[in-house]
């Protein structure tokens, strides 16, 4: 057996401990149901009292129609146990109508109200947990917490009812019968109990498992070239027979246990029934129990017996809904990242005016990735960041992007410190193109709409001029509406980082991100990204994380970012004058063969330091 399906003893009892904690998330769930759950109740109690009928008549049947031939009674009996039938029979139809519609819809607000909160989680928390495994999160575990109210806790209160009813009819014939066969009952529920309690733990770890595997699965269908060109499938197939053989382990565990404990009260059960079968027919034998009430008492057994053994499974089911619904909470206790109470500067529009003051900033506390970083940008220039890779030029932006937050010092726009600025507001006045554009499936159009969904066709298709877009949306089947596939996987990589560009034109932004392609184009493709990126940066404030010299040159500054600090800065001009790392990393990529070798402006600098990475940059240096 793989050891990773049998958790630690203390581990479950602190998953225990957790799941106490969360009877006050049941109750706030269960909290706005509670008219369809007290009519669940009553309804419930008038199904679980019908079942009745029929057993207790019989003892009228035995003892009064045929011991005393009381036959005028025979038919009040029938139509009483036919028409207690039918009742049951249309509640329990109302009952699961009633139930199946709740758990549904509650299983959908659910899972809707997690989509909405993971989303709007920071990206500090999107990039130190697995997409794959909130995507399960989102959709296994939320699918349990539909069993909640159904199954589980309508389940559980009708077996309760159940026993209650069956115990006071069978004391109503038999005081010491009752008591015997509840005493009975309970050492075999108990039993019963233990045996599921490690069958909970099991089904439990089956969900983290699920989450694995799910996970693993979307990133590998994510990365499918990838895995291709390093022909990885196999390694792949182990991977994923691994999570498989650790899922068939704890399933294969759950049914040679769930076996045992149906053989243990199977054989629990036949010995209650002899023990009341041999006690019964001694009173029967003294006088103190009619043939009747002794049949009686025996079929209602049965109703007492199952549901408490049943509890036990019921119990599985309901500590399965609970898992689902503490991870569920677990999430939607995290902070979202407009959450923070500081959050309350609201920014118009803004001219554009950029400051960081004397920032830090660390991934992981106690890792800093930025120190002491200063600048200031005026409204409608281009600052160029270069340095090495790994020197934190991604990491500036993305402060700037308010995707983080700084650990320290202040960032500024328009005077206002972006970590009390409102998110919305702000980034509506932000457009960002990276490297790896994302498109989703869908048509050109719906890409590019995506920046601005209000926006009318005419205005999309201006910015798909703007941006050259028109140049090959034209030329395909289709047009603008043809469809890109997922990812994009129909264009090229010039094409979407286009589709990209005319996207942030359509959002209008104050401040423009722009992670330029390392990658080489052809120079047509070049010149048209060139002309399209012309026309986004024209009166905004731009930041480029640089790798072509052209973009540098015409930068109003340059940063040079090295080890997580502004190590240099001016304009293309004054660095190369001032002859520190920005002008030896420029004449290094002027000396001869340089163009050969390629380089751009970030890798010029990890040139500099015998770095070789920016060797396979090429194309960019003209
Ligand atoms: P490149 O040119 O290669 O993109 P960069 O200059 O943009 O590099 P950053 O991406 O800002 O560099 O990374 C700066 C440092 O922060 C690196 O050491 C990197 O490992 C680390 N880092 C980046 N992103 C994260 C993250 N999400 N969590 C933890 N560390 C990170």
């Amino acid at each position: 057996m793989n050891p990773t399906t049998r958790a630690p003893a203390p581990a479950n009892r602190r998953r225990l401990e957790r799941l106490r904690g969360i009877w006050p998330d049941v109750v706030a769930l269960l909290a706005p149901r509670r008219g369809t759950l007290a009519l669940g109740v009553v309804l419930m109690g008038v199904v679980r009292a019908t079942t009745l009928v029929a057993p207790a008549a019989m003892k009228v049947v035995i003892d009064d129609v045929l011991g005393a031939r009381r036959v005028d009674l025979l038919l009040p009996i029938v139509i009483a146990v036919a028409a207690a039938t039918a009742l049951q029979a249309w509640i329990s139809h109302v009952l699961t109508l009633l139930f199946s519609e709740a758990s549904q819809r509650l299983t959908a607000e659910l899972r809707g109200k997690l989509h909405a909160h993971v989303m709007r989680l920071p990206l500090l928390y999107h990039d130190t947990h697995k997409s794959g495994t909130l995507g399960s999160r989102i959709h296994n575990d939320v699918a349990g917490v539909q069993d909640l109210i159904g199954l589980g806790l309508l389940g559980f209160v009708g077996t309760l009812m159940t026993a209650a009813f069956s115990l006071a009819v069978m004391a109503h014939f038999s005081v010491r019968l009752a008591a015997l066969s509840l005493i009975c009952v309970t050492v075999a529920a108990t039993i019963a109990g233990a045996g599921t309690q490690r069958i909970r733990e099991i089904s439990w770890k089956r969900s983290v498992i699920e989450g694995d595997i799910h996970g693993r699965l979307l990133e590998a269908l994510g990365g499918v070239r990838v895995i291709k060109t390093y022909r990885a499938e196999a390694r792949e197939e182990v991977i994923f027979a691994d999570g498989n053989a650790r899922l068939l382990d704890n399933t294969r565990e759950t049914v040679a246990l769930s076996a045992r404990v149906s053989l243990a009260t199977t054989v629990l059960w036949g010995l209650i029934n002899a023990v009341v079968i041999y006690v019964g027919v001694r009173y029967i034998l003294d006088g103190t129990l009619t043939l009747g009430g002794f049949f009686t008492v025996t079929v209602l057994l049965n109703y007492l017996a199952a549901p408490a053994l049943q509890i036990a499974a019921i119990g599985t089911v309901v500590m399965t809904a609970l898992g689902g619904l503490e991870r569920t909470r677990e999430i939607l206790r995290e902070p979202r990242e407009n959450a923070d109470p500081r959050r309350l500067a609201s920014i118009g529009p803004i001219a554009g005016e950029v400051r960081f003051e004397h920032v830090d900033f660390a991934y992981t506390p106690g890792k800093p990735v930025l120190h002491d970083v200063s600048f200031r940008a005026e409204p409608g220039t281009v600052t160029a960041l270069v340095g090495p890779s790994g020197a934190g030029k991604s990491t500036i932006t993305g402060l700037l992007a308010s995707f983080y937050v700084p650990t320290a010092g202040v960032i500024r726009v328009d005077g206002v410190d972006l970590a009390t600025a409102r998110l919305d507001p702000y980034r509506a006045q932000l457009g960002v193109v990276l490297q790896e554009t994302f498109l989703f499936e869908g048509s050109i159009l719906d890409n590019i709409a995506f920046a601005r969904p209000g926006a009318t066709r005419d205005e999309i298709l201006a910015a798909s001029r703007s941006a050259r877009v028109d140049e090959f949306a034209e030329a395909i089947e289709g047009g603008h509406d043809a469809l890109i596939g997922e990812r994009g996987v129909r264009l090229s990589g010039g094409q979407r980082q286009r589709i990209s560009i005319a996207r942030a034109l359509l959002a209008d932004p104050r401040i423009v991100i722009l992670d330029e392609a390392t990658s080489s184009l052809d120079t047509r493709s070049e010149a048209l990204i060139q002309e399209a990126l012309g026309r986004l940066l024209v009166g905004r404030t731009t930041f480029v994380i640089a790798h072509r010299l052209s973009t540098i040159r015409r930068a109003d500054q340059i940063l040079v970012v090295d080890g997580g600090r502004i190590v240099e800065r001016g304009t293309h001009a004054s660095l190369v004058a001032a002859g520190g790392l920005y002008a030896e990393m420029h004449r290094r990529q002027h000396e001869p063969g340089a163009g050969q070798r390629g380089g751009d402006a970030s890798g010029m600098s990890s040139a500099s330091s015998s770095r070789s990475s920016s060797s396979t940059r090429t194309g960019l240096v003209r």
